[in-house]
C-alpha cells in the first residue's frame, strides 16, 4: 500500500512513533507497549534514527520487529547526520532487504553543542537532497518528511522554512508529519500556508501526549514548540504523576478531537514507546468510520 493511501475521504490515518530503547529491559517494554497500541489498528508504525547513525541497526530491527510480529506497515526515520551518500545508499538497500515500507527523511540536527549543520564529505546538506536520493534510486518507498507549524529553529523566517518545505514535497515527499505543538491555531495558520503554496499531500498533526511536566518542558526546549501557559498552570497545579498524566490526557484529547472536527488527515502519536496515554486519548475521541 502506498503511504499517501492511508489518507483519503472518510478515513483518519493513525500511525505511531517509536524510538530505539538503550536496554533489554527497555526493549521487553516497548515490546508490550507495541501489543497494546496495535489493538487500535495503526495503519503504520515508525521509528526514529538516532543521532549520527548510533542506532542504525536497531531502528531497522524495531521497524522489522513490528512488520513481522504485527503485520503493519513500517517506516524507518533516516537522517543525512555523519552518513556519505553511500552510507545512505547501503542503509536504504537493506532497509529494503528487510522489507520496510516508508522512509522519514530528514536531514537531523547539528550534534550537541554545535549551531550549524555540517554535512560530512560526500554527505547531503538538506532533507531534500535526501529525498532526491531516495526517490531517484529507491523509488519503491514511501517518503514522509517534516514540517514545522511553529517554525525550524534555524529558519530565518517562516516564508523561507515553508519554501524550502516545498522543496522536499515538489522533489516527492508523500507526506509531512509534524513536529509537535500544542496550539491548534498555529497548526492550522500552517496547514493554510501550506495550501496557499501549493503544498497538497497530507500534513499530518504530530501529537505528543503529555504525561510529565519537567520532560514536556526539556523536550519543547530542545525542538522550539511552545507550551501555552494555562496549559503548564493545569499540569503544575497538583503535585503528583497522576494528576500530571491525567491533565496531560485531557489536553492531547481535547487537542486531537479538536483536529479531527477540523478535518485533519490523520494524527502521528509521538508515543515515547509507552501506551497508556496515547490509549487513553484514542479511547476517548470519536474518529471517523
Ligand atoms: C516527524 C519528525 C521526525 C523526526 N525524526 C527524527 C529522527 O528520527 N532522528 C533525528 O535525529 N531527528 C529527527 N527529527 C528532528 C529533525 O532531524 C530536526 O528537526 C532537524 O533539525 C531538521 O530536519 P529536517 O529534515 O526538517 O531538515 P530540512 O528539511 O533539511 O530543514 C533544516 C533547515 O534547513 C532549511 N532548509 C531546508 N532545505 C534547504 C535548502 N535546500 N536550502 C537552504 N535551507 C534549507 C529549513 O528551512 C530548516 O531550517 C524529526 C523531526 C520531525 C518533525
Amino acid at each position: 500500500m502506498t503511504l499517501s493511501a492511508h489518507y483519503g475521504p472518510g478515513k483518519l490515518g493513525l500511525s505511531f512513533e517509536l524510538f530505539p530503547p538503550k536496554t533489554e529491559a527497555g526493549q521487553a517494554a516497548l515490546l508490550k507497549h507495541v501489543s497494546k497500541l496495535v489493538e487500535f489498528k495503526p495503519d503504520f508504525v515508525t521509528c526514529t534514527y538516532g543521532a549520527g547513525g548510533s542506532t542504525r541497526d536497531k531502528t531497522l530491527d524495531i521497524v522489522q520487529g513490528v512488520k513481522q510480529d504485527h503485520g503493519l506497515p513500517v517506516a524507518s526515520h533516516l537522517t543525512c547526520v555523519g552518513s556519505t551518500r553511500d552510507q545512505l545508499r547501503s542503509y536504504l538497500t537493506e532497509a529494503q532487504q528487510r522489507g520496510i515500507d516508508y522512509i522519514v527523511a530528514l536531514r537531523g540536527d547539528p550534534p550537541a553543542g554545535e549551531t550549524d549543520f555540517k554535512p560530512v564529505e560526500g554527505g547531503l546538506s538538506y532533507a531534500n537532497e535526501l529525498v532526491e536520493l531516495i526517490r531517484s534510486e529507491f523509488a519503491g518507498f514511501g517518503i514522509a518528511v517534516a514540517g514545522y507549524p511553529e517554525k525550524h529553529q534555524e529558519a530565518p523566517n517562516a516564508e523561507i522554512d515553508l519554501e524550502n518545505l516545498k522543496r522536499k514535497v515538489d522533489t516527492g515527499a508523500e507526506i509531512v508529519i509534524t513536529q509537535l505543538f500544542y496550539d491548534n491555531d498555529s497548526f492550522f495558520r500552517f496547514r493554510d500556508r501550506c495550501d496557499a503554496i501549493g503544498i497538497n499531500i497530507p500534513i499530518i498533526p504530530g501529537i505528543l501526549p503529555v504525561t510529565n511536566l519537567s520532560q514536556i518542558q526539556r523536550i519543547t526546549s530542545m525542538c522550539g514548540a511552545v507550551l501555552p501557559d494555562a496549559f503548564v498552570s493545569k499540569l503544575g497545579e497538583q503535585e503528583g504523576d497522576d494528576w500530571q498524566f491525567q491533565a496531560g490526557v485531557d489536553f492531547a484529547t481535547q487537542q486531537v478531537q479538536s483536529l479531527i472536527d477540523a478535518g485533519v488527515p490523520g494524527v502521528h502519536f509521538y508515543v515515547l514507546n509507552k501506551s497508556q496515554a496515547t490509549s487513553a486519548v484514542l479511547r476517548a475521541i470519536t474518529r471517523p468510520e
